[in-house]
């Protein structure tokens, strides 16, 4: 009988277990939980903090769902794996065997250096603690100051919109998420976001961060500017948690550096999720994701890897439906934007795959709220990003990840008086109808 380990109880340590009770129903596992909270949806914070939905709809498992996985739940944080006489060490001393490690340890959003950063009123949207502390301050808070370019800045933003605090948003660079939206997305989502009273400025960096007896009382820009506040919020990126790799000698970059079977350097030590490094046949590459999708497909390979099930990683095409200032938007594969100075650090919902300059012509109907952008490749679409009314995202979602050749199609996609929609629906009805069997 094998002790199985589990890292993290996020989706990829959650989507393990599952896959070795699939093929193992009678070894020992056990799940390392860093967080008393356990088991619960990460994106769904964003829809927590604006008050979407209550606090127990974020809990995807029920107490007798994890009864029925049949697992013993360990606290503590991890510090060390010692592969060789196969034990991990904890913080407090204690120390557990294994016969085989999931590390499922996640990304922490990156933390700002500027002075002030340590005073009560800097936040991040990160973990379930974290925003409750956030949601209180709000409760009193009369303005805040965000700073960031991707989804979770903009969660944020809107967040805090939702309980009426008055938002300045900071943007870098002269428009938002300038490396993944071209330049009418990010004017689309600017303009939303004005209409619902959020300040944006654009090309300011905070300067300092001021505190009276502790807390936030305001901000100075690097344009000179003084922004009296309450809450600073920082989305600049997400880091995987490397550190337990580095003090162990396990292999990593980024992320911990996995091959197909997503294991590590050591024999018996696995990796998966936002912490690992995995190749991406789609750009040739290893690379680092934050999307709650792929942990899991990660966390499913993985575990049937560890409980002898052999199974390859075959990363899908990154897909993300999110929304911005209230519109749905889907991305799909290769989007990023050419001659944009990209940034190294991927944000949260994000994948690196998407920051790779794609080889394709784009194509795009109207920039109304129901817009749709396509990246056109040789013979297939390699990306795409349809904003607002979602009726053919499912039917491009599959055209990218199955690399369905679309030569027929090819010219009336480029040639801007044929309607993209119509001619993407009449090709998926046809191909759908050709190809069922
Ligand atoms: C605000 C927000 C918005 C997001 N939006 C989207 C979105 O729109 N779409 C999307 O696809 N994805 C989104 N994501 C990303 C998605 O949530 C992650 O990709 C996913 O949760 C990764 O799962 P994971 O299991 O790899 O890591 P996590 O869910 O981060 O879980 C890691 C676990 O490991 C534990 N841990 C860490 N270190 C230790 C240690 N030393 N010892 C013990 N335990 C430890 C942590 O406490 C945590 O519970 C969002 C995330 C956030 C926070």
């Amino acid at each position: 009988m094998n002790r199985f380990l589990i890292v993290g109880s996020g989706a990829a340590g959650i989507a393990a277990i599952q896959s070795i009770r699939e093929v193992d129903k009678i070894s020992e596992i056990v799940l390392v939980m860093g967080e008393k909270a356990g088991y619960y949806s990460r994106p769904g914070l964003a829809y927590f903090l604006n008050k979407e939905i209550p606090e127990n709809q974020l809990f995807p498992y029920s107490k007798n769902d994890f009864s029925k996985l049949n697992i013993r739940i360990v606290y503590g944080i991890v510090e060390k794996v010692l592969p060789d006489i196969k034990n991990i060490l904890f913080s407090d001393g204690k120390s557990i065997r294994y016969d085989k490690v999931l590390l499922a340890l996640g990304a922490k959003a990156v933390r700002t250096s500027i002075p002030g950063n340590d005073l009560d009123g800097v936040i991040y949207l990160d973990m379930l603690s974290t925003t409750k502390t956030l949601i209180k301050k709000a409760k009193k808070a009369k303005t805040a100051v965000i700073v960031g370019g991707g989804i979770t800045a903009i969660e944020l933003v809107e967040g805090l919109v939702a309980h009426k605090v008055k938002v300045h948003f900071l943007l870098r660079k002269d428009r938002f998420w300038g490396n993944i939206l071209d330049i009418e997305e990010s004017r689309l989502i600017e303009k939303r976001l004005k209409e619902e009273g959020v300040i944006i400025h654009y090309q300011t960096e905070i300067k300092n961060i001021v505190g009276k007896k502790g807390k936030v009382f305001a901000i100075n820009t690097n344009a000179g500017e003084e922004i009296r506040c309450q809450i600073v919020g920082f989305a600049i990126g997400v880091r995987p948690r490397i550190h337990i790799a580095e003090a162990s000698g396990i292999k990593y970059k980024k992320g911990i550096w996995v091959n197909q079977y997503l294991e590590t350097n050591f024999p018996d030590v696995y990796a998966a999720g936002d912490v690992a490094q995995v190749y991406d046949p789609h750009i040739d590459k290893h690379v680092v994701d934050s999307l709650w999708s792929l942990a899991r497909k990660q966390g499913q390979i993985a575990g049937f890897n560890m409980a002898g099930k052999k199974e390859e990683y075959s990363k899908d095409v990154p897909f993300n439906v999110t929304r911005l200032a209230g519109l749905t938007t889907t991305l799909i594969g290769s989007i990023g934007q050419k001659g944009i100075d990209h940034q190294t650090e991927i944000v949260r919902g994000e994948s690196e795959t998407w920051h790779e300059i794609p080889d394709a012509i784009v194509c795009q109907n109207n920039f109304d709220n129901n817009h749709i952008r396509l990246m056109i490749g040789e013979n297939t679409i390699i990306g795409a990003l349809i904003m607002g009314d979602q009726t053919l995202s499912e039917a491009v979602h599959q055209i990218v990840d199955q690399k369905i050749n679309i030569q027929s199609i090819r010219n009336d996609l480029l040639n801007s008086q044929v309607p993209l929609g119509e001619t993407i629906a009449d090709f998926w009805k046809n191909w759908s109808k050709e190809n069922a069997y």
